[in-house]
C-alpha cells in the first residue's frame, strides 16, 4: 500500500519511518515545486504527481498551508484524509473560530479585523493586552503582534494599514492568563472511532515549542476527560479522519482551545518512544482504514526540540532511554533540526534524566530545559 503526503519536511519523513514496518510506502510532495520526492533524501522520485495520486491508497498532509488548488486536485481522487474542510479550518483562523463557536468549544475572546477602522474597538472589547494573528500562513509565532497598551496599538496601525485585510483578515485575541499550555492529540478512524493520546504539557520560547512532557504533571481524570470530550466533539463534527492536534490553555480546571492542527504535531513526538502506538503510525493506520492502535503510555516522556543548533554531543544516545531523531536539514536560526525523546518511570526520574542530558547540550539553545528538569525533580 502507498500513502502520498503533501509536504516534505520532517513530519512526512517520520510518517515514512513509522509506515515501513506495516509494509506501507510513503512518498512526499514538495508543495512548492509540485514534485513527488523521497521523504528522507528529498530527491525527486521521477513519478509524476498525477501518477502518484493514482497509485496511492490514501493521500494526506503534513502541513496545513498546502496551496488550495493542490488540495482540490488531491480531493478529486476521493482518497484525501482528513477532508479539505478540516484542513482549511486548521489553515485559516477565521474558519477555525467559526468551527469552535459552532461547537460551543471555549476559546479566547476575539474580533475579526478586516478593516483598520475596526482597530478602534479592540481595546474596549478585549482589554489592552491583545495578540494579533494573521489569519493565514502563521506558524511558530510568525505572523503575530502583541500589545499591552492602547498606545502600542496606535503604533501598529500604520503597519496593519499596509496589509490586505480584506483578503487575509487579522484575528485580535485577548491575551489569556493561563496556568500552562497543554495539547491533546487523538485520531478518528473512517468508521468514526475516536482514540486520544495522553495530554502533553508544552513549554514555548518566543512563540516556538521547546519542550513537551507527557503525561502532564498533576493530571486529573476530569481534565483528561474534558480534553477528550473537546477532541471528540471537534473530530466528529468535522468528520475528521487521521491524527488531529488540539492546543489548549489551562486555567484552573477550565480548558480553552488556542488552535488546532489537522495533522501530526510536534507536541506528539513523544509518542514515538513513550506510547504503544506513535502518532505517525496512528495517522497512517487511520487514513488507510486500518484498526487504530493502543495509546497506552510507556512511562513518562519528555520531548526536547533541537532548534537552530548542530553543536551538541551525540553521545547523549548513550543515556538509557534517550533517543535522538535527526531530520537532516541545513541549520538556520529558529529552525527545528531534530528532537530528543527521553523516557523515565516517573516525573521525578524524568527530571533527573533531563539533568543528565543537559551535560551533552549547549544550553543557550535549550533555554527551557534546566528549569523544566528542576521542576520535574
Ligand atoms: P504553531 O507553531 O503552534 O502553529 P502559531 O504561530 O500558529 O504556532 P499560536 O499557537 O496561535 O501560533 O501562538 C503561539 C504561542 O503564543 C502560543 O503557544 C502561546 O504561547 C502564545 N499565545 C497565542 N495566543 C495567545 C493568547 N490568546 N493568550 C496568551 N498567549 C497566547
Ligand atoms: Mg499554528
Ligand atoms: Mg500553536
Amino acid at each position: 500500500m502507498k500513502v502520498l503526503v503533501y509536504g516534505s519536511g520532517q513530519l512526512a519523513q517520520m510518517m515514512y519511518l513509522a509506515a515501513a514496518p506495516l509494509g506501507v510506502i510513503v512518498s512526499a510532495v514538495d508543495v512548492f515545486t509540485e514534485t513527488v520526492v523521497d521523504p528522507v533524501s528529498k530527491k525527486p522520485t521521477g513519478v509524476s504527481l498525477s501518477q502518484a495520486i493514482y497509485d496511492a491508497s490514501a493521500i494526506t498532509i503534513e502541513f496545513e498551508h498546502v496551496p488550495e488548488h493542490l488540495l482540490l486536485e488531491a480531493d478529486k481522487s476521493g482518497k484525501l484524509y482528513p477532508n479539505v474542510a478540516s484542513i482549511l479550518a486548521g489553515a485559516d483562523r477565521v474558519r477555525e473560530k467559526v468551527l469552535l463557536s459552532k461547537n460551543k468549544i471555549p476559546n479566547c475572546d476575539y474580533l475579526i479585523i478586516n478593516h483598520v477602522d475596526q482597530l478602534d474597538g479592540v481595546v474596549a472589547a478585549l482589554g489592552e493586552k491583545v495578540i494579533f494573528k494573521a489569519s493565514r500562513d502563521g506558524y511558530d509565532g510568525y505572523g503575530q503582534w502583541r500589545i499591552s497598551t492602547a498606545a502600542e496599538l496606535l503604533a501598529l496601525r500604520h503597519e496593519f494599514s499596509l496589509l490586505d485585510l480584506k483578503k487575509v483578515p487579522l484575528i485580535a485575541e485577548k491575551m489569556m492568563q493561563f496556568e500552562r499550555e497543554i495539547s491533546l492529540l487523538g485520531a478518528r478512524s473512517k468508521d468514526g472511532r475516536v482514540v486520544c493520546f495522553s495530554l502533553a504539557e508544552n513549554l514555548h520560547h518566543e512563540g516556538q515549542l521547546h519542550v513537551s512532557v507527557a503525561p502532564i504533571t498533576k493530571l486529573s481524570d476530569t481534565l483528561q476527560q474534558k480534553a477528550n470530550d473537546i477532541f471528540a466533539t471537534l473530530a466528529t463534527s468535522m468528520e475528521y479522519v487521521g491524527v488531529l492536534a488540539v492546543e489548549l490553555f489551562q486555567c484552573g480546571e477550565e480548558l480553552y482551545v488556542n488552535e488546532i492542527a489537522p495533522r501530526v504535531h510536534n507536541s506528539g513526538h513523544w509518542t514515538q518512544q513513550g506510547c504503544s502506538t506513535s502518532q505517525f503510525e496512528q495517522h497512517i493506520r487511520a487514513v488507510l482504514g486500518l484498526p487504530l492502535g493502543s495509546t497506552e503510555v510507556i512511562g513518562v516522556s519528555a520531548m526536547v526540540n533541537i532548534i537552530g543548533c548542530t553543536t551538541f554531543n551525540r553521545d547523549l544516545i548513550g543515556i538509557p532511554n534517550v533517543h535522538l531523531h535527526w531530520y537532516g536539514k541545513e541549520v538556520r536560526v529558529k529552525r527545528k533540526m531534530g528532537h530528543i525523546n527521553v523516557i523515565a518511570d516517573s516525573h521525578a526520574n524524568l527530571g533527573l534524566k533531563l539533568k543528565q542530558l543537559i551535560e551533552f547540550l549547549p544550553l543557550e539553545h535549550f533555554p527551557k530545559l534546566e528549569g523544566e528538569a528542576t521542576r520535574l525533580q
